[in-house]
C-alpha cells in the first residue's frame, strides 16, 4: 500500500478493498447500499417502517494468528477506527496478535419451583443426565449432526428470597451459532423431563448471558523501541495498574476495549447486548469490576498485552440469515467459523486498547499519534 489507507479517497479505499480483501463488485455494492432493504428488515424484527444507517469502515493490516486481514467496523464514534488501526499497526510490526477461543459452550438455565427436597432432587437430576441431554438434543438434529449439543447437566441449589431453589444448567455446544435461540429451544424441550423427575414445576427456561465457558483470549508483545523506550512501557503498566485498582477507570478501560470489539460485532450482524453483558459480568467475577485486558513488562523490558473475555458471536443463524452486509463482512475477513470470529473480535479489542492507551500515556487523546512515534 503506497498511500496510507486513512489518507485515501473513498474510491481509492474501495479499489484497495477490491484488490486485497477477497470482495468483488457485487459485495461492494452491498456495502454501498447498507445491505438491508426495508423488506428484509421487516422479516428480521417487528413494526418496521424503515432502516437506519451507520458508517462502515475497513481496517486493513491486522495480523491475527499469522494471517493478514482487513477488519470491518460499523460504528458512529469518531477516532475509534483510527486508534484501533494504530494499535493494529504497532502489533503487526511485532508479529501481530495470537488468539485462541474455547469451544462454543453456553449455559441454558431451568428454574425449578415447588420442590420440597432440593438436595435429594438435585441428585435425581444428576442421575438422569443422559435422559435430560437426550430430550434437549432431540430438538436440534442439525446441531447434533454438526458435532454440537448438550455436553453436561449441572444442578445447583440457589438461596433466594423465597428459600432454596433448584436451578438446572444445560451446558450446550452451539458450534458456529451465537446460540441463544438454540439453547432456548433446548431448555424448553428438557424441562418436562426434569419436572417428571423432581415433581416440581419448571418456571424460567432461558439462556444465560454469563458465558463463562465460551472464552476468547488474545495476546500481543510490543518491543519497547516501538513505544519510545522502557519508560513508556512503565507508563503503560502503570496505566493498567490504575485500571486494575480503580473501577472508575476499569469501566472506561473496558468501554475502550469494546470500542474496538462492538463495531465488528455489529458489522457481522451479531448481538451487541449479549457481548457486552458477558464482558461486564466477567469483568466483575472477582467481586470487584476489573479490566478485561492486562498489560505487563516482560523480562526483556518489552510490553505484553492480554485480553480474556466471554465472546458470544455466531457466523450462522440470527441476523446473518437476513443481513447481506453481515455476510459480506465475514467474507471480507475470510471467516466461516464462530471460533475464528471470536478470536478476531478479542484481537480487535486488544488493538483498540493498545491504540488508545498509547495515546493516553504519550501525546494524550487529542495529540497526534504519529507525532508520538517520531
Ligand atoms: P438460530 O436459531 O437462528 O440459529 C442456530 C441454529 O442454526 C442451530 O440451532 C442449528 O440448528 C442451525 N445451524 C446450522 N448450521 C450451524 C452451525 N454450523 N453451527 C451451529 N448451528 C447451526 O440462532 P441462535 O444463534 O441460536 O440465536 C441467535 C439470536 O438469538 C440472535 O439474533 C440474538 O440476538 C438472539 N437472542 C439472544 C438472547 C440473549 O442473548 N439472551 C435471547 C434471545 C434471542
Amino acid at each position: 500500500m503506497n498511500k496510507k489507507f486513512d489518507m485515501m479517497s473513498i474510491e481509492e479505499r474501495r479499489a484497495y478493498i477490491l484488490e486485497t480483501a477477497v470482495l468483488d463488485e457485487e459485495d461492494l455494492e452491498i456495502l454501498k447500499n447498507g445491505g438491508l432493504t426495508t423488506e428484509m428488515a421487516d422479516s428480521m424484527v417487528e413494526n418496521v417502517i424503515g432502516t437506519y444507517s451507520l458508517p462502515f469502515s475497513a481496517v486493513p493490516g491486522f495480523v491475527i494468528n499469522g494471517k493478514e486481514m482487513t477488519i470491518p467496523m460499523v460504528g458512529e464514534e469518531p477516532y475509534v477506527t483510527q486508534s484501533t488501526m494504530h494499535g493494529a499497526e504497532l502489533a503487526a510490526k511485532n508479529g501481530g496478535f495470537t488468539a485462541i477461543a474455547s469451544e462454543s459452550v453456553m449455559v441454558g438455565q431451568i428454574q425449578m419451583t415447588g420442590i420440597a427436597n432440593p438436595k435429594t432432587s438435585r441428585l435425581g437430576i444428576l442421575r438422569a443426565k443422559e435422559e435430560i441431554s437426550r430430550a434437549a438434543n432431540d430438538c436440534d438434529p442439525v446441531l447434533l449432526k454438526l458435532g454440537g449439543g448438550c455436553r453436561d447437566v449441572e444442578a445447583r441449589i440457589v438461596e433466594s428470597i423465597q428459600g432454596s431453589m433448584v436451578v438446572v444448567h444445560l451446558l450446550i455446544d452451539v458450534r458456529d451459532a451465537m446460540g441463544a435461540q438454540t439453547i432456548n429451544r433446548m431448555v424448553e424441550a428438557a424441562a418436562p423431563v426434569i419436572e417428571r423427575i423432581t415433581g416440581g414445576k419448571a418456571n424460567v427456561k432461558v439462556v444465560s448471558n454469563n458465558a463463562v465457558y465460551r472464552i476468547a483470549r488474545a495476546s500481543v508483545t510490543i518491543r519497547k523501541e516501538d513505544l519510545g523506550g522502557e519508560e513508556f512501557v512503565d507508563r503503560f503498566v502503570s496505566a493498567y495498574a490504575f485500571a486494575d485498582a480503580d473501577p472508575f477507570r476499569a469501566v472506561t478501560n473496558n468501554k475502550g476495549v469494546m470500542n474496538g470489539m462492538i463495531p465488528v460485532v455489529v458489522a457481522t450482524g451479531n448481538d451487541t447486548r449479549a457481548v457486552e453483558s458477558g464482558v461486564h459480568s466477567y469483568a466483575a467475577r472477582t467481586g470487584r469490576y476489573r479490566p478485561i485486558t492486562v498489560w505487563e513488562k516482560n523480562a526483556d523490558g518489552n510490553l505484553e498485552g492480554m485480553i480474556e473475555t466471554p465472546m458470544v458471536v455466531g457466523t450462522v443463524g440470527g441476523t446473518s440469515r437476513f443481513h447481506t452486509a453481515a455476510r459480506t463482512s465475514l467474507k471480507m475477513m475470510g471467516i466461516t467459523k464462530a471460533k475464528e470470529l471470536e478470536e478476531v473480535i478479542v484481537s480487535v479489542g486488544l488493538a483498540a486498547n493498545l491504540g488508545v492507551l498509547y495515546s493516553l500515556v504519550t501525546v494524550g487523546l487529542f495529540g497526534d499519534f504519529d507525532d508520538a512515534r517520531k
